[in-house]
């Protein structure tokens, strides 16, 4: 079911799940503000998710809502992530969907990483 760009926050969604523990992930990284991990459909050579781990449907939910210091935390994250992951040098993506049209299908805020080689045009018309 995809994502509308005004659903509230849904505590059961799977990531909130994957944060409580209640559904394995392959992680990457995590500190205080962010859980990384392998998308388990993976679209790139490398392909991780970087979540925060407060209660957001969107990016722009995110910025409306979390603290300064989640904020900061969590996008400090994401460039760990790509460091770890050793994206640094030869490059990688950064994306969030938000609702219909960009096809979210996972109603908590998330930054795909994609990398490990070219990735080609940024989108393709559906
Ligand atoms: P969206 O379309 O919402 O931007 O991306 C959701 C992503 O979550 C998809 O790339 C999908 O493969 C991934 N995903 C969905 N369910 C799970 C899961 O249970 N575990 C992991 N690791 N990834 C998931």
């Amino acid at each position: 079911m995809p994502v509308t760009g005004l659903d509230p926050y849904d505590d059961q969604n799977i990531f909130a799940r994957i944060l409580r523990g209640e559904i394995p992930n392959r992680t990457v990284y995590e500190d205080e503000f962010a859980l990384a991990f392998h998308d388990i459909a993976p679209q790139a050579p490398v392909h991780v998710l970087v979540i925060p781990k407060g209660p957001y449907v969107s990016a722009v939910d995110f910025a409306a809502r979390a603290p300064d210091g989640e904020i900061a935390g969590f996008w400090r994250a994401v460039g760990r992530v790509a460091g770890i992951l050793g994206l640094e040098q030869e490059g990688y993506r950064l994306l969030s969907n938000h609702g219909i049209h960009a096809g979210q299908e996972v109603p908590h805020f998330h930054v795909h990483v994609f990398g490990g080689g070219p990735l080609g045009r940024m989108i393709q018309a559906a």
